[in-house]
């Protein structure tokens, strides 16, 4: 059988559903959880399904569900675990635990770099984003059923639509990215047949910044350094100047991307200290290299042009180790 069915049958036999998703979730995470979470209530009235995530920002409180994510651990039993957007274990954080006690574990992502960590897992390195295959899977499932993709669509309705298109344009940085695809655009435009805000959408989640966010990027840019002759940038945030803007990693979203924009960088690198000598580190590639193979080195994932690990060490060290491997790829 098709896996994308075979997972539907297990989610159609169980009674007790978490959804899970990845340490600081993204438009992707949060919009595909929300996506499957608000379909399988519909279409099983009788089912509990709930979400867990790390507190998610409130740009995205406008979606359908927001309000019940849980943001801490529970002690309820669960007949099966669905972790989305999320290449290994440990990348699900804070809901580990109900991961390693749910008998029943399916994993539905799109990053190459899957460890395969749970029972069965769907990777669809090629789609644009974890809702587009959390799209296909469930479309698989209606038409099997006799509905066309036009029908679901209308069933579905604006509230679950919007959840997947934040996903789609929080993935694709609004359908510019290499991994929008012309499967991306129509289920897209499948999406905006159900009449969803979508201006309002891609203001609200991916373009609009507060004040300390604007100040942020700016001090970024303004402090980045390029090294291998202008083709890779980076720049870093210490814990110090987190603090004195009252920011935190939710607020860096967009710099790196204004980094890898630059005239002749093939890759940019945006630090943030999380811990004392411990950084969070973001890296984007624009042509050739392979981001995530460097990535993964030391102990992260994420896509060949977009990816991302934790480093110990100062700048100075990180950046060398970085370079180190990106000389490699780019001789
Ligand atoms: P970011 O730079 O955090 O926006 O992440 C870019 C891509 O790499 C996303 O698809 C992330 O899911 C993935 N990624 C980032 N950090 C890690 C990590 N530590 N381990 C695995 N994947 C990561
Ligand atoms: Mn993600
Ligand atoms: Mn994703």
């Amino acid at each position: 059988m098709d896996m994308m069915l075979e997972f539907m049958e297990q989610i159609s036999q169980a009674e007790q559903i978490a959804i899970g998703g990845h340490i600081r979730p993204d438009g992707d995470c949060i919009g595909s959880c929300l996506a499957l979470q608000q379909y399988l209530k519909k279409k099983y009235p009788k089912k509990i399904v709930d979400v867990y995530l790390e507190k998610p920002s409130s740009i995205f409180s406008y979606l359908k569900g927001f309000d019940e994510i849980n943001t801490t651990v529970s002690e309820k039993n669960y007949d099966l675990f669905l972790a989305l957007d999320s290449s290994s274990v440990d990348r699900l954080e804070f809901s580990e635990p109900i991961f390693h006690r749910t008998k029943k574990t399916l994993c539905i992502d799109h990053h190459i770099s899957n460890t395969y960590y749970a029972d069965k897992t769907l990777v669809f390195p090629e789609a644009s984003s974890t809702s587009e295959v959390v799209y296909e899977m469930l479309l698989l499932q209606e038409k099997q059923e006799g509905k066309t993709e036009e029908e679901w669509i209308a069933w579905i309705g604006s509230e679950i639509a919007a959840a997947f298109y934040t996903g789609l344009i929080h993935d694709t940085g609004v359908f510019k990215y290499s991994n929008t695809s012309p499967r991306t655009l129509e289920i897209a435009a499948q999406l905006i047949k159900t009449g969803i805000p979508f201006t309002q959408i891609i203001d609200q989640s991916f373009y609009e910044k507060t004040y300390i966010q604007t100040q942020i990027m700016g001090r970024c840019l303004l402090e980045s350094i390029r090294v291998m002759n202008g083709k890779v940038i980076f720049s870093a945030l210490s814990q110090e100047i987190m603090k004195f803007y009252g920011a935190s990693s939710e607020d860096l979203d967009g710099i790196i991307d204004q980094l890898r924009i630059i005239k002749g960088v093939e890759v940019a690198i945006l630090l943030h200290e999380v811990k004392t000598q411990e950084y969070k580190v973001s890296m984007r590639s624009n042509h050739t290299v392979d981001v995530q193979r460097v990535a993964v080195y030391f102990g992260g994932g994420g896509h060949k042009k977009a990816a991302g690990c934790t480093m110990q060490g100062s700048v100075y060290d990180v950046i060398n180790n970085l370079t180190g491997l990106l000389e490699e790829q780019m001789e």
